[in-house]
């Protein structure tokens, strides 16, 4: 429990909130696959966002920000985003669930949390994923974990400018203790997966990059696809998206799609069928697979898709060279952020000094090591 939640609470708030959970997340494997409606491999964590709540008699909310010490207010029947505030994820779940006619009433939260922003485990999901769980059982909307999840994405498209997957809202809405979610991006379902990992550990590495190129490589890696699809259509009239085509196409599509495109597309393809490779790897109890998949998973990203950078080529560079590490690559969009690394856990302290004395001395930086646990998603306390 965030040690700040509850004496914020009571010091500007009365009665007792309710208090809701939801947590960050990882992506096992299956990265720049979400917008070709292809397959991912998240799990929710342990780190995540607390949120405390009750109700009002007044149509206004007030939010308090525990970890940034800010206080905010909107009315219910009349609010504007502010372009960069943390509140924006309440404004936005508050919006889409009126839309959808449920009726929300005014209320008084604070927010707490412990998920590094920007790390790659997804702090904005959290939230979102925490205050529409926080309502919904607020006002007994009994809101489908699924919608909730969409509401997350939508919320983050309209109201913090991010266009992004439902990856992240639906893995904090739908995770399970010790089970990674097999998701298919086209139908938006999900199997669940047995994560036993024995005597290893996963554990991020973060760069503490942040490439100012990451939204329009983004992009144009976006329209790659997309435009292969066009041109493969000629001659697969069927296909939808990359994903509707398979590895034993490749040859074929080698053929067709200009030497630009070409890696572009063989990453997706090859991507999705690692995604498929790996769960059959973990639910067989096969490590040593699943570790080389996240190393050929990092090799796709950073020869074919080209979204890594020297900094997450050498993080997983180092990682894979000690015979202890089963599996590392980078996790996220790319051009930053994290490594994840699959590490025997009598291991962890040695991995940790090899990689930050390697990387201070060739990056003058220090790395972040953030340890995770495959944990149970959004719930109520
Ligand atoms: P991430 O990759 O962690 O999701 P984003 O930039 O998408 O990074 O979202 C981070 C934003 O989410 C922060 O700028 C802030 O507005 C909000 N946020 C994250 N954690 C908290 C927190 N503990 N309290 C309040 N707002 C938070
Ligand atoms: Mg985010």
């Amino acid at each position: 429990m965030h040690p700040q939640l509850l004496p914020t609470y009571h010091s500007n708030f009365s009665g007792s909130p309710l208090i809701a959970f939801a947590p960050g997340r990882i992506n096992l494997i299956g990265e720049h696959t979400d917008y070709q409606e292809g397959f991912v491999f998240p799990a929710a964590v342990k780190q995540g966002i607390w949120v405390a709540i009750q109700k009002n008699d007044i149509r206004s909310c007030r939010l308090i920000s525990a970890d940034f010490g800010q206080e905010f207010s909107f009315d219910l029947d009349s609010f504007t985003p502010k372009k960069g505030h943390w509140a924006n994820y309440a404004m936005g779940m508050c919006a889409l669930m009126k839309q959808s006619g449920y009726e929300v009433k005014g209320f008084d939260m604070v927010i707490g949390g412990n998920i590094p922003v920007g790390s790659g485990l997804s702090s904005s999901a959290a939230l979102s994923v925490g205050i529409g769980t926080a309502i919904s059982a607020l006002f007994d909307f009994d809101i489908p974990k699924k919608n909730l999840a969409l509401y997350a994405q939508k919320s983050e498209h309209l109201y913090a400018g991010v266009k992004c997957g439902i990856m992240d809202p639906y893995a904090s809405a739908f995770g399970r203790e010790g089970k990674a979610l097999l998701l298919d991006c086209r139908s938006n379902t999900h199997q669940e997966i047995p994560v036993h990992l024995g005597n290893y550990s996963l554990i991020l590495v973060n760069s503490k990059v942040k490439h100012s190129l990451a939204d329009s490589a983004y992009n144009k890696r976006r329209e790659a696809c997309e435009e292969s699809v066009r041109l493969l259509q000629a001659n697969y009239p069927e296909i939808i998206t990359l994903r509707d085509l398979s590895i034993s196409d490749l040859g074929k599509i080698e053929e067709i799609l200009p030497k630009s495109f070409f890696p572009k597309a063989k990453h997706v393809i090859t991507e999705c069928d690692r995604v498929h490779e790996a769960a059959k790897a973990l639910q067989s109890g096969d490590l040593i697979t699943f570790g080389r998949l996240l190393d050929a998973s990092h090799t796709s990203l950073s020869q074919d898709f080209e979204v890594s950078c020297p900094e997450l080529d050498f993080l997983a560079q180092i990682a894979t060279s000690m015979p202890e590490v089963l599996g590392s690559r980078m996790m996220g969009g790319g051009f930053g952020g994290c490594t994840i690394n699959l590490v025997r856990t009598d291991f962890l302290e040695k991995f940790k000094s090899h990689i930050q004395i390697g990387y201070e001395k060739r990056f003058l930086k220090s790395p972040e090591f953030i340890p995770v646990e495959v944990f149970e998603g959004a719930r109520m306390l």
